[in-house]
């Protein structure tokens, strides 16, 4: 791991500071647990999620948040530079040609991001965040702690557990 990915954690209950090595920028899916090395207590990293408390789609949603949010931009550049060309042109022609071809990118993003969306859940890599997140919140305490941070999603896979086994 790169020197540069650490972040100082301040421990709740001992105040103490140390390097978290597991540490992210930006609001992401993984192990929020963290255990203080000095009193060895756990408490949360606040900007991760436990995959097992998020529903399907925002699982998704988060993992991907990025590249999603930067397709959206160019796409809005997109429809921004057509739209000035029109309006400069006035030509009604392209006006129509435009119209259909907005439309038309928008159903593939929809269509694209839905493939996306089921290949992802489909995953190995969705099936080992799932399953590590369970694992971490079989532990009741543990689970105690991180509902000061996260609460459960309806449909997520944590409370989908719950309802089968009862
Ligand atoms: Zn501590």
């Amino acid at each position: 791991m790169k020197p540069k990915d650490y972040k100082i954690i301040k421990c709740p209950y001992c105040g103490a500071e140390s390097y978290d090595f597991n540490a992210q920028k930006t609001r992401t899916i993984g192990n929020p647990r963290f255990k203080c090395p000095s009193c060895g207590k756990t408490s949360f990293r606040k900007n991760i999620a436990e995959a097992a408390f998020l529903d399907p789609e925002s699982c998704f949603a988060l993992r991907y948040s990025y590249e999603y949010f930067l397709l959206r931009i160019l796409i809005i550049v997109f429809y921004a530079v057509f739209l000035g060309f029109i309006i400069i042109e006035q030509n009604v022609k392209i006006s129509i040609y435009f119209a259909v071809i907005a439309v038309l990118l928008y159903l593939i993003y929809l269509l694209a991001r839905t493939i996306h969306k089921k290949k992802f859940l489909d995953s190995r890599e969705y099936k080992k965040l799932v399953d590590d997140s369970m694992e971490r919140l079989s532990d009741e305490k543990y689970v105690k702690i991180i509902l000061q941070n996260q609460k459960p999603e309806k449909r997520c896979p944590y409370l989908q557990e719950r309802k089968d086994e009862t």
